[in-house]
């Protein structure tokens, strides 16, 4: 977004401008979508490949009640769903195929280090505050990944919410962070694949019973021990290194959410 505000204004500045130096500014390059990721090609049922995969990361979080979106770069039926979730919930034609539109508003939602809009790496980090991806059981570059399928997932979240704020109060977290905070041993936090929240404009009950509808398979909140000042949401089902969290779980029994 940042970049083509840049691009509007060095239009208008060239339009002040004799028409020699209109011409070049015209045909400089076109803005590159953003820094992160540009599809290059229609997808729709029955595609496959790192396209789709990077499509799925994104429409995670529009799954459907106690649904996911396995990002396994295959575009089936549950892609299918999730991009016309995704395509209602932003004002588009709800047709499921991820054309140029869609690709437009996921640009405008994405910022160039590859976050959504409205979450940032700073936000999911190292709970403990030092910062950084490592020290969890897996790699720190598959931590950070892991985090940025969290927060497309939260951006989801936020637009369900009406889009008020949501703030992170533990993301990521390695396992000294974890023990130091009483986190259970085998925490998704640990694995960037959680996030705490809380919100100044919505209730910790609206917070748990909209997680249901956005890719979460872990939700514990009011009512459930320890989590009566923040919602936890995790994808315990996408972590496939333990399959005794492989499972939906959620808990919070204060808001009537339970499964
Ligand atoms: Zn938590």
């Amino acid at each position: 977004m940042r970049q083509n505000t840049v691009k509007r204004a060095l239009v208008a500045f060239a339009l002040a401008l004799p028409g020699a130096a209109i011409a070049t500014v015209v045909a400089a390059p076109a803005a590159h979508a953003d820094g992160c990721y540009t599809w290059k090609r229609d997808l729709y049922q029955g595609r496959s490949g790192d396209d789709v995969r990077q499509l799925q990361i994104r429409v995670a979080g529009w799954a459907g009640r106690g649904g996911i979106v396995r990002i396994d770069g295959d575009f089936g039926p549950e892609t299918t769903a999730a991009v016309k979730r995704f395509q209602t919930a932003y004002g588009l034609r709800s047709d499921g195929v991820a054309g140029r539109q869609t690709f437009t508003k996921l640009y405008q939602l994405q910022d160039n280090d590859c976050t959504p809009a409205h979450f940032s790496y700073r936000e999911l980090d190292d709970g403990c505050g030092e910062g950084g991806w490592s020290g969890g059981p897996v790699s720190a570059t598959d931590t950070k990944a892991t985090a940025v399928r969290t927060m497309w997932k939260l951006e989801a979240l936020r637009r369900g919410l009406g889009d008020k704020p949501l703030n992170v109060t533990s993301g990521f977290r390695d396992s000294n962070c974890n023990k130091q905070v009483g986190g259970a041993s085998d925490s998704q936090h640990l694995y960037g694949n959680a996030a705490d929240l809380t919100s100044g404009s919505r209730s910790l009950c609206e917070i748990a019973r909209a997680s249901r509808d956005h890719g979460f398979s872990g939700i514990y909140g009011p009512g459930y021990a320890g989590h009566d000042d923040h919602v936890h949401v995790d994808s315990r089902r996408e972590n496939n290194r333990d399959t005794s969290t492989n499972r939906t779980s959620w808990a919070a029994p204060d808001c009537g959410v339970s499964r």
